[in-house]
């Protein structure tokens, strides 16, 4: 137990902690900690700014210990600290021509990727444009659902650049925006604009962000096209394809598909497999070939919830003490998550969304689409996905013949309105909480 690292505990418990708050939960105030050390009987935990220490340490305290106790089998407390790095990284404004190392990720990395059938045409084409920036496809555009690598690839573009000396710019649609906003504010945009126009590569990641922000895609249209027309490489990422990202400027969809779109698509049973296998080699954990087809086949929809699940078997099998086998992840995925496969149906979910937003479940599979309904339709579509394993196709049928092209957007509006809709997330938490609570049919 002594011999492990702090981060090493701290995943563990992570890994469990996953199963005991929401996904949102989870995401905003868990997902970015890291283990940094033990002090005597101090367990400390390095989190992202002084909110969320302050958040964790009001609303989670007792849970976490609980968990780092169980895992340790010692008798620990949480101190919730602010990481300077990721504070020093998030805080800084301005500094043109610095590189950005700090921003780039270490783990996501070519040779951390997992090349499979899905995901080929991405891969290649982002080592090509790595090794070959601003000569052969720029921009490079790369789209995909939630989970499925385009960051790490992304950056992968980005550390080979910077290992040929080249200047390397990286930064969400957000941060780009954000930047863009604080410049105008303190009347900085000359050097705003320096910064992201001096640079050999410009790296920018979901940039559906910018849809319907005038100002701000006017501001990144000018970078482009000064970047562009001085051969400099420009690689995007996006959740959907150029012409289907809404309130985008036309001339910004074009430009977008100037050079090469590649599409990443949910990873198939061997790649599952594979990057299961990579994944328990990086973490030096031995985990048995059947353990991991197992895992392989339970998650199916992202790579981040591939590695959330090994990660929640490995901590599961630590609580427990004992090895991983077949049934101690069935247990970990099925019984300690609440949720058992096969039991959620479309119809429980469309009943648990329909009360929720006061509409009948008729309406839901009507073709009714005022705001309200339109909405509480996407939620079914997105909860349905989440929670049992209907194809797309399927979840279409559940809800009166909807093609599968509309599901999955659902899906991924959902995905990432609840990410910056604080009532959207706390009602889809509540459905979520009452769909788990429902005694199920056939049990
Ligand atoms: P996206 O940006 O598409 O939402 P990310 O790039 O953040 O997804 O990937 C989510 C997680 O899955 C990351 O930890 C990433 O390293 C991992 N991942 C995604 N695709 C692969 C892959 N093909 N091989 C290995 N790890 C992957
Ligand atoms: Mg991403």
């Amino acid at each position: 137990m002594e011999a492990r690292s702090a981060q090493e505990i701290w995943e563990a418990a992570l890994g469990a902690l996953q199963l005991e708050v929401s996904k949102p939960n989870y995401k905003t105030w868990l997902n970015k900690t890291v283990g940094l050390g033990l002090r005597g009987s101090q367990f400390v935990v390095g989190v992202p700014n002084a909110f969320a220490a302050e958040y964790l340490d009001k609303n989670q305290r007792s849970m976490i210990e609980k968990t780092l106790i169980a895992i340790t089998g010692r008798n620990l407390n949480a101190l919730f600290q602010v990481n300077s790095r990721n504070s020093a990284t998030e805080d800084e404004t301005f500094t043109p021509r610095q590189t950005t190392t700090s921003r780039l990720n270490p783990k996501y990395t070519f040779s951390s990727f997992i090349e499979g059938r899905t995901n080929r045409l991405a891969y290649a084409a982002a080592l090509e444009v790595a090794q070959n920036p601003g000569r052969s496809h720029n921009p490079l555009f790369i789209y995909g659902g939630v989970g499925l690598g385009k960051t790490h690839l992304l950056h992968a573009i980005g550390h080979v650049a910077q290992a040929n000396h080249l200047q390397v710019l990286y930064a969400s649609a957000e941060r780009f925006t954000n930047e863009f906003i604080t410049a105008i504010r303190e009347r900085k945009t000359e050097e705003f604009r320096t910064k992201y126009r001096s640079v050999d590569m410009l790296l920018i990641d979901d940039i559906h962000f910018l849809g319907g922000k005038e100002q701000t895609e006017e501001s990144f249209f000018y970078t482009f096209d000064e970047l562009h027309n001085a051969n400099r490489q420009i690689a995007i990422t996006s959740n959907r394809h150029p012409k289907s990202i809404p309130q985008l400027q036309d001339r910004l969809r074009s430009r977008f598909q100037w050079g090469l779109i590649a599409d990443i698509k949910p990873p198939d049973f061997e790649t599952r497999l594979a990057i299961l296998q990579a994944k328990a080699k990086q973490k030096s954990v031995t985990i048995s070939l059947d353990v991991l087809e197992f895992i392989a086949r339970w998650a199916q929809q992202n790579i981040r919830e591939l590695e959330g699940s090994l990660n929640r078997v490995i901590a599961y099998a630590n609580l427990v003490r004992a090895l991983p086998t077949v049934e101690i992840a069935a247990q970990a995925l099925e019984d300690i998550a609440g949720k058992q496969p096969g039991t959620t149906t479309p119809e429980l979910v469309i009943e648990a969304v329909a009360n929720s937003f006061q509409l009948t479940t008729i309406e839901l599979k009507s073709q009714k689409r005022d705001r309200q309904t339109a909405l509480a339709r996407q939620v079914v579509m997105y909860l349905i996905r989440q929670e049992t394993d209907y194809s797309l196709a399927q979840i279409g049928q559940a809800l009166g013949g909807k093609i599968p092209a509309t599901v999955s957007h659902a899906c991924e509006k959902i995905a990432s309105e609840i990410n910056s809709s604080p009532y959207l997330q706390r009602k889809i938490s509540r459905i979520q909480q009452k769909i788990h609570a429902e005694p199920k049919s056939g049990c």
